[in-house]
This record gives C-alpha cells, sequence and structure tokens, in this order.
C-alpha cells in the first residue's frame, strides 16, 4: 500500500487525502489563464461558479497553471473561495510556490529538475512543510536527463524506466530533506509506456501514483488511451489519484475520470445511467434527453439505475433491470419501472415527469 498524503483543509477548502487506504481521486486542470482575476471579478465568480459544478459531478482536485506572479496572486483569490482542493502547477520559478502558500493553494506541484539550484527546491520543501502542503512532483517523457536518454537511445533501458529513474532521481531530493508528502506523477502520451512506467515505480517504492496519460488527445480517443492505461493499473492496485487528459473542457476530463473508476469499480457514485444507442424503430430523441440528464444524474447520491431507451416497442425490456426508464413514441412517452410500464405521457412532459419519478424513488 502507499504512502498517505494529506491535503487542502485550509479556509473552506476540504481536507482530503491521496493513497493508502483512500479513495482514488480524480482530478482536471484549468484550461485557461487565471492572471487577471483580480482585476476581473465576473471571470472570477463565473470560475468558482464552474468549479463548484465540477465538485458536484465528484472532482476533489483542481490544478491551475501558475506561469508568473499575478496567476499566483489569481489562484490565491480561488483558494479563499472556494472548498474545492487547488494544486498550483509551476516550473522554473520557485518563488511563484512561496506566493501560492501564503494563500490556502491545497498542494504545489513542481518538477525539480526545472526549478532551479537544489537550494531553490529545498526552499520550496521547507516552506511547504511549514504549512503542511504536500508536493507532487511532474516527470513527463519528453524532459528526461540527458544520460538516461542516451541510455534509451542506446537501447540499454526502454523509455519506461527512463521515467521511472528519473523520478526516482527527483524524489531523492525531499527524501533527503525527510519530506514524505509527495505524490509522484510519470506521463507519457503512450498508453503502454504509462503502463509499464507506473508498474515498474510502484514494484520498488511506496509514494501515491498520480496516473495520466499526457496529451491523450480528443474527447473520444482520448478518453480510449486513458480508460485502457488506467483500467490495467488499477487493477493491480496501482494509482491513487486520476486525470483524464483531453483537448475538451475540465467538466468531460471529470465525467470521464469518474466513470472509468465506476467501471473499475473504485468509486460508487450517482445514478447508473444506460441509454440505448437508437435505431430506425426511433421514436423518442434518446440523445437530446441524455444529454441534458448526464450530469444530473452523475451528481446524485442515489444507488438505482435509469434506463433512456428509444422505443416503447424494445426499450421496456432492453431496460427491464432498470428502476426506473423511459422511452418513447413520437408524441407520447412511457415511463416503467422494472420492466413493467407504470405511465403513459405526452413527450413534450417527458422532463418534468422524470424529474417527479426520480425524486420518488
Ligand atoms: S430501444 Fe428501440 S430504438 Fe433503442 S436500440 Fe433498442 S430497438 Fe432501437
Amino acid at each position: 500500500m502507499t504512502k498517505k498524503v494529506y491535503l487542502g483543509g485550509k479556509g473552506l477548502t476540504k481536507r482530503i487525502s491521496i493513497g493508502g487506504d483512500s479513495q482514488v481521486s480524480v482530478q482536471t486542470m484549468w484550461k485557461e489563464p487565471i492572471d487577471d482575476l483580480i482585476s476581473n471579478p465576473e471571470k472570477l465568480e463565473r470560475i468558482l461558479n464552474e468549479m463548484s459544478q465540477l465538485s458536484l459531478l465528484g472532482c476533489d482536485i483542481v490544478r491551475f497553471a501558475v506561469p508568473d506572479m499575478e496567476s499566483a496572486k489569481g489562484l490565491n483569490l480561488l483558494s479563499e473561495r472556494t472548498i474545492m482542493p487547488l494544486v498550483a502547477d509551476i516550473h522554473f520559478d520557485h518563488t511563484l510556490a512561496l506566493e501560492c502558500l501564503k494563500s490556502n493553494v491545497a498542494a504545489i506541484r513542481i518538477n525539480p529538475g526545472n526549478i532551479g539550484s537544489e537550494e531553490n527546491t529545498r526552499t520550496v520543501i521547507q516552506a511547504c512543510r511549514d504549512h503542511g502542503v504536500p508536493i507532487r512532483i511532474g516527470i513527463n517523457s519528453g524532459s528526461l536527463p540527458k544520460d538516461l536518454q542516451e541510455e534509451i537511445a542506446a537501447g540499454t533501458i526502454t523509455r519506461a524506466q527512463g521515467l521511472c529513474e528519473t523520478a526516482a532521481r527527483e524524489a531523492e531530493i525531499f527524501e533527503k530533506y525527510n519530506f514524505d508528502q509527495y505524490v509522484v506523477s510519470m506521463k507519457s502520451s503512450d498508453v503502454q509506456e504509462t503502463i509499464q512506467c507506473n508498474t515498474f515505480y510502484s514494484q520498488k517504492y511506496n509514494n501515491p501514483l498520480h496516473l495520466g496519460v499526457t496529451e491523450a488527445g480528443p474527447l473520444i480517443g482520448g478518453i480510449v488511451k486513458s480508460s485502457i492505461a488506467f483500467s490495467n493499473l488499477l487493477a493491480k492496485g496501482i494509482g491513487d489519484t486520476i486525470r483524464v487528459s483531453l483537448s475538451s473542457s475540465p467538466e468531460n476530463e471529470v465525467i470521464a475520470g469518474i466513470n472509468i473508476l465506476k467501471e473499475c469499480g473504485k468509486r460508487s457514485r450517482g445514478v447508473n445511467l444506460v441509454s440505448c444507442p437508437r435505431c430506425g424503430r426511433i421514436g423518442f430523441d434518446v440523445h437530446s434527453f441524455v444529454d441534458r440528464w448526464q450530469n444530473r444524474l452523475l451528481a446524485m447520491d442515489k444507488n438505482i439505475t435509469v434506463a433512456v431507451m428509444g422505443c416503447v416497442v424494445n426499450g421496456p425490456g432492453e431496460g427491464r433491470h432498470a428502476d426506473l426508464g423511459i422511452a418513447g413514441t413520437s408524441d407520447k412517452a412511457i415511463i416503467f419501472k422494472k420492466g413493467k410500464i407504470v405511465r403513459t405521457i405526452d413527450a413534450k412532459d417527458a422532463d418534468k415527469v422524470f424529474e417527479e419519478e426520480l425524486n420518488s424513488l
């Protein structure tokens, strides 16, 4: 079992743990700059609101890029107004980490390899220790040390071994200063490499691992890559926090992450939604109904299955295991429970009646 690392708990932020027997957490990364939040209160409120929505969907942690002092101050503002544990993602300038620690930021992501001298890393470690804030070490396959790159080129080690060795080297400095509150992430855009490096690392070390396939790609391709990598690792008990990295919204990253964990048996959350793919028998617009309801169902704390089916002929039968189902003809919809029709309604009232029936369960 991995060591446990604690984050959050300052101000309004939720205190959570990563590693050990903790629930595998889901995180995402914000997709826009936050260097203008002091002068842009509307944007600040919008981001806070969007993070509340992510929290309802099951997001545990949100990471923000902090490339300059304005962004550090923006992140500090956010961290004082949210329950969401926020991570500051910092490269090159360690003073940005020190600025973020002045507020309720829950964790710092640095890579000792690009933060300058060992003294800079030691300063960040000491400040994080003083504030009770953990560090995530992030290693990318594109930034391995020169000697390891040469070994990979010569074929004496694999790239996955190189990633693992780089992470171990970077972690040495934390161990040297007796700081064990760190999480390791080794990222590759290759699924098999991601599986291999995390497997190697977990065989040798017991630090919590952040799983991610970096630059995984667009929505569907990216979800496929992350699902394959994570399900392989999670089945072996490897992985303490995950991010599905997508060329898409944070919301989609969170929904994908929660669903992967659900299907891997690592998290039970929200209503189980089954819906038919549609075919020529379609009498009900399944796709738009599912689009409207998917997030609300994910945010609900009910251990039930809901079926949204395209036709009255096959729908109730195909969805007979569902606690609640809806299917339709062109102008009518039926509500069924465990395969039995309980109501016939006008299709235009589908959302209203579905909500009533859902609330009654
Ligand atoms: S429920 Fe009806 S519309 Fe949906 S796939 Fe089955 S037969 Fe086709």
